[in-house]
């Protein structure tokens, strides 16, 4: 899960990493009060989760309140790559004097935590790392071992920043940015840019925080940050009933269950001279109400002429699948017809069950390939 910079930050300051004082914003007032609570000159930043924010527009200094509530008002509502601003934050403006970047990822080739340092910050890491590789300092963390402040020692002089009072500041804060990559089980915590002020103040001006989506059931209050409004509707719909979803951009809506299976069902799609629409995973065990939440987001896409179903029953069986799929036209109206390949536990219970009810829409195919074939036919 991506966090918002304003999230970011805050987990920057629950883990002593320093950030400016700053405001959330939903509109032109708020912003204005914001600018007033906080005093002085402020930055206007829209919150969207995409970088390049600065470049966009979507960056803009205010000297006073009104100025602050008139940026505000050109930035809400504004698209950055794809991504609606509804939200600003309002920071105290800062002076900068130099502008580095710092980062921690998982390197998983290594298996360790790797962090890179460069003076070269405020411009996208991935230029500095093509142009100028020297400039880029790595350190690698074996998670066993811990973090040992020498190695952040050697990471600050690797990268040339010779200033003691930075050197200092930064290795506190190399310590704090594994502690909140570690604490908050993240696999991305960036700062570009980390600044120096005139007064030679180390702090964070940006922050690109992933957590892993797999560790969100420890920490509550991070899980609480998704912002569900950033979704598109039927994503949104599909998170909150548990359904694997994602759309994509063709015509043949498709269920299966299991990862592997799904991306198979892709490919042979594909094959059949089809395209995707978008794909649910229904995972190991579906059971019948899984499937009519599943079939209900499926079919709500606009852009779905036919829909396949494709199943192998292992811990899933294929009779509970087969009762899920009558149960969801009974309970839903699905227009699109339904091509269903059912194979494995149950398979010819499923089938029988099927072909009882007489539905004109469903159609059951034997093989993957010919039920490929049919049902891009039939969305065609
Ligand atoms: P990004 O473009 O999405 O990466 O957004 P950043 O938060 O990194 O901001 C982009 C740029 O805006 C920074 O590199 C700074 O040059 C500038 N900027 C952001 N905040 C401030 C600030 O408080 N003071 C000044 N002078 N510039 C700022
Ligand atoms: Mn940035």
């Amino acid at each position: 899960m991506d966090l918002y910079e304003y999230q970011g930050k805050e987990l920057f300051r629950r883990f002593g990493i320093p950030v400016s004082e700053g405001r959330l914003a939903t509109s032109a007032d708020e912003a204005r009060a914001a600018a007033e609570e906080l005093g002085g000159q402020v930055v206007v930043k829209a919150q969207v989760l995409t970088g390049g924010r600065g470049k966009a527009g979507g960056i803009q200094l205010a000297d006073s309140p009104e100025d602050a509530a008139r940026q505000a008002e050109a930035i809400l509502g504004m698209d950055i790559r794809g991504h609606v601003v509804r939200k600003l934050w309002i920071e105290q403006a800062s002076e900068i004097a130099k502008e580095y970047y710092l980062s921690v990822t998982f390197d998983r080739g290594e298996k360790k935590a790797l962090f890179m340092l460069t003076k070269e910050g405020g411009i996208e890491i991935e230029e500095v790392a093509a142009e100028r590789p020297e400039a880029l300092a790595r350190l690698h963390v074996d998670p066993l071992e811990g973090y040992q402040p020498y190695q952040a020692r050697r990471l600050i002089y690797a990268a040339g920043i010779e200033d003691p009072e930075e050197q200092k500041q930064i290795l506190a804060m190399v310590g704090r940015l594994y502690d909140a990559f570690v604490g908050a089980d993240a696999m991305l915590c960036e700062i570009n840019p980390l600044i120096v002020t005139p007064e030679g103040e180390v702090k964070a001006l940006d922050s690109k925080f992933t957590v892993d989506d797999n560790a969100l059931y420890k920490h509550p209050d991070i899980a609480e940050m998704r912002d569900l409004e950033a979704y598109p509707p039927e994503e949104r719909a599909a998170r909150e009933k548990g359904v694997t979803y994602v759309k994509l951009d063709g015509e043949v809506g498709i269920l299966g269950n299991g990862a592997g299976l799904v991306m198979s069902t892709l490919d042979v799609i594909g094959l059949a001279g089809g395209r995707p629409a978008n794909f649910c995973d229904l995972g190991g065990g579906g059971d019948a109400q899984g499937v009519v939440d599943a079939l209900e987001i499926i079919s709500a896409d606009p852009q779905v002429k036919a829909i396949f179903f494709n199943i192998f029953g292992g811990i899933t069986r294929c009779d509970e699948v087969a009762r899920g799929i009558l149960q969801a036209l009974d309970q839903i109206a699905i227009e699109e017809p339904i091509v269903v390949r059912l194979d494995g536990t149950n398979a010819d219970e499923g089938r029988q069950l099927l072909a009882d009810a007489g539905s004109a829409n469903l159609h059951v195919e034997p093989t993957m390939l010919d039920a490929a074939r049919r049902v891009v036919e039939l969305a065609a």
